[in-house]
């Protein structure tokens, strides 16, 4: 038995490993896990006070296979229900669907009798405030024209860009997901993903965390992967499914995660930017493939009493971040 988290599931692995131990499934630990980050009011990209869209709205997509037999459950852009994680396994168990989005998402979540809850702590709505008025000063001293803006979908770029960010830091905290995967007793393997998306987002934007094959993705037969970072990219080359498709043709653990990250390393395009992945083969041998350097993911087996923290491996990838807002209004 084993669980695989991104760092910041610090707060629910050692859960999910006593549901493990409990005797509950691979699919039971990852949906507990992943609810306590979601719930964590000190991350920023998950769940609960993530940061919002550029119009202040906090929208989260979430997703979970269960690779016993590849069910799969997803929300995209669902606003005002804390657990997306807990919604798309409810999507996987009773509906014929496999993805939910906005209003729907939302109407499906109130029907199974989740609780609705107000996602924008003051904190974040402080820092997404700050940065839309010392960037759109069109938008109004107290925001009031923003939502009336004609062409929101300039400074969407202007605001995530690196180059104008104050500190490091303040870039690194608009991104983030929670990745986990899980091997139960049973050899059940289950992945999942849940997140915040990118700060300032266009409204409606999905990343890769609900889409199965790109965020996350899990078979029994071969093993399962997870991503985090920039979800468009993982999107476009399928990043999980095309791990899982490399171990299932025989490829060793290492040569499927480099081989992946080459793949990211051809893709063409403005926005290019971090990718971190994390892959298990069915024999819960797992390591993680980044073009981040320094990052780190965490696990936890069975006869561990506390979760351990390894690195990924370091493999570049180009990275761009074209400005074309400034090329063509300033
Ligand atoms: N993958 C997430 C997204 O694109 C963000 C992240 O993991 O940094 O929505």
């Amino acid at each position: 038995m084993i669980i695989i988290a991104s760092q910041n599931g610090i707060v629910g692995i050692g859960e999910a490993m006593r549901v493990l131990q409990a005797g509950g499934s691979a699919v039971d630990a990852v949906e507990t896990g992943i609810r306590l980050v979601e719930a964590n009011p000190h991350d920023h990209s998950v769940g609960y006070s993530g940061y919002p869209n550029i119009l202040g709205q906090v929208e989260l997509d979430a997703g979970i296979m269960n690779g016993r037999d590849r069910t799969t459950g997803a929300v995209g852009a669902m606003q005002g229900y804390k657990h997306p994680i807990s919604v798309a396994r409810q999507i996987m168990d009773r509906l014929p669907h496999v993805l939910l989005v906005g209003a729907g998402a939302e109407r499906f979540a109130a029907e199974m009798g989740q609780a609705r809850c107000d996602l924008l702590t003051p904190e974040a709505r402080s820092v997404w405030a700050n940065r839309l008025l010392q960037d759109i000063p069109q938008a109004g001293p107290d925001l009031s024209r923003l939502d009336a803006l004609p062409d929101l979908w300039r400074w969407v770029a202007l605001t995530t860009d690196p180059e104008r960010a104050d500190q490091v830091s303040y870039f690194e905290s608009l991104m983030g997901t929670v990745n986990m995967i899980a091997r139960d007793a049973q050899g059940h393997i289950c992945a999942g993903a849940s997140t915040s998306g990118w700060a300032w987002k266009y409204p409606g934007r999905l990343g890769d965390s609900p889409v199965a094959g790109a965020g996350f993705y899990a078979d029994d037969r071969y093993g399962a992967a997870t991503c985090t970072g920039t979800g468009e990219m993982a999107i476009r080359a399928s990043t999980t499914r095309s791990v899982v498709l490399r171990l299932q043709m025989g490829l060793a653990l290492g040569d499927a995660g480099r081989h992946a990250m080459h793949d990211l390393d051809h893709l063409g395009g403005r926005f290019l930017s971090r990718m971190s992945v994390i892959l298990m083969d069915r024999d819960e041998r797992h390591m993680g493939v980044s073009n981040d350097e320094g990052r780190a993911y965490i696990y936890q087996t069975e006869d561990m009493a506390e979760p351990a923290k390894t690195f990924y491996t370091h493999v570049p990838t180009r990275q761009r971040w074209d400005r074309p807002v400034n090329q063509d209004t300033e």
